[in-house]
């Protein structure tokens, strides 16, 4: 049987059951209450009360009967509406629910139900809701993922399609030809290389190796890594001194400063200045790369860390990839800090922190060394 008519009849059962149990004891309890009345009466007026008793208990039985009898239909009645009401709202729910489920598993995930009222079928609603729209969201990302991985192809392939044209029709000679090659070959392999470990990284697939590392161990390599970058532009890097101690991959941890070092050198005009700065705070260390760029508009300052997102589309393309601070800030967040950015006309400074390690705790930990798979 479907269930409206179960549920329909399951509360109708109960009402009139109610209402027969009513009935009973009405019938079974009330004459007695009105004897118990009556007698007190037949007492207080002698034989004319006794002459008068069958009439009065016969009376009362009759007013009784007929009362309830006239009850019994209209009681009925509401029950009927009230089952009718409460069972079509349930069977309602549930089958919106049901019709919903379907939808969502046929990929409309647009799909959303009535929210009003308060009960557990409303709640229902709201939790389905609540699915369907974290369900959306993975469809939006998945389906915007592969299109940006197409449009990041495309132009590095149109571009070797045109040199493999010249080669073969001759317009031009090979050795012209190689150096554009070699950079859009280039080009392609770090773009897979940065989509696969965007992935992973977002994903929390990242082996990490992390040990207690010297701040100053990160500020030597990264200094080390592009002093030479920054003499060939013209800008000046000044990096602080620490003697604090990072949990971190040194490793990963020199790929997020090496990000934020290329895109400040990269923003920065000749003459001007980089900073590569430390504050100590209780339970992290943040080491903060201030430029001296044209700063980043506040309406792209946390999409930078979105995936290929660029501020200049068209200048900076072939620059990089685009995925460079999104793989900096999940690296960040694996080791347990965090990748922040704030801008102004006069540059913009990236904070990138990292859990610290006091003095205290290195001494507890003389390996300072615990590989982590994470
Ligand atoms: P890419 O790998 O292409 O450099 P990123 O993820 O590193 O991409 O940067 C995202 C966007 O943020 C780019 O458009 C880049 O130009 C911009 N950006 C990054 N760092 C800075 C900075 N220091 N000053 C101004 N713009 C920046």
């Amino acid at each position: 049987m479907k269930l409206f008519p179960r549920l329909f009849l399951a509360h109708l059962l109960v009402i009139l059951v109610a209402l027969g149990a009513l009935l009973l004891v009405a019938e079974w309890t009330l004459p007695g209450v009105y004897q118990h009345h009556v007698e007190q009466m037949v007492q207080a007026m002698g034989d004319r009360g006794r002459a008068l008793r069958p009439d009065l208990e016969a009376g009362m039985r009759g007013a009784l009967t007929g009362a309830l009898l006239l009850a019994l239909p209209f009681a009925a009645g509401a029950a009927a509406v009230t089952a009718l009401l409460t069972s079509r709202r349930v069977v309602r729910s549930v089958a919106l629910l049901g019709e919903g489920s379907r939808d969502l598993a046929g990929g409309q995930y647009a799909r959303r139900l009535p929210e009003q009222g308060r009960d557990e079928l409303s709640e229902l609603a709201r939790n389905f809701n609540r699915l369907a729209a974290a369900l959306e969201r993975v469809e939006q990302d998945r389906v915007a993922l592969i299109g940006e991985v197409g449009h990041e192809l495309r132009t590095p392939l149109a571009a070797l399609r045109g040199y493999s044209e010249a080669l073969l029709d001759g317009v031009l000679p090979p050795a012209a030809v190689a150096p554009a090659v070699e950079r859009e070959v280039r080009f392609l392999e770090r773009l897979a290389q940065d989509l696969s470990l965007v992935s992973r990284a977002e994903a929390g697939h990242v082996e990490l190796d992390l040990r207690n590392v010297p701040v100053q161990d990160l500020l030597d390599a990264a200094r080390d890594r592009f002093a030479e970058a920054f003499a060939a532009r013209g800008v000046d890097l000044r990096v602080a001194r620490s003697a604090s101690w990072v949990r971190a991959d040194p490793e990963r941890a020199g790929q997020v400063l090496a990000n934020l070092l290329h895109n400040a050198a990269r923003h920065t005009p000749p003459g001007g200045t980089v900073r590569l700065d430390v504050l100590v705070g209780d339970a992290q260390v943040a080491l903060t790369v201030h430029d001296a760029g044209p700063g980043i508009a506040p309406e792209h300052l946390e999409r930078i860390f979105e995936r290929f997102y660029r501020v200049n589309e068209a200048r900076t393309r072939g620059e990089g990839s685009g995925v460079g601070l999104t793989i900096a800030r999940a690296l960040a967040q694996r080791m347990g800090g965090s990748l922040n950015v704030t801008s102004s006309a006069a540059g913009s400074v990236f904070t990138f922190t990292l859990p610290r390690v006091t003095a205290e705790s290195r001494h507890a930990d003389p390996e300072q060394v615990e590989p982590a798979g994470l």
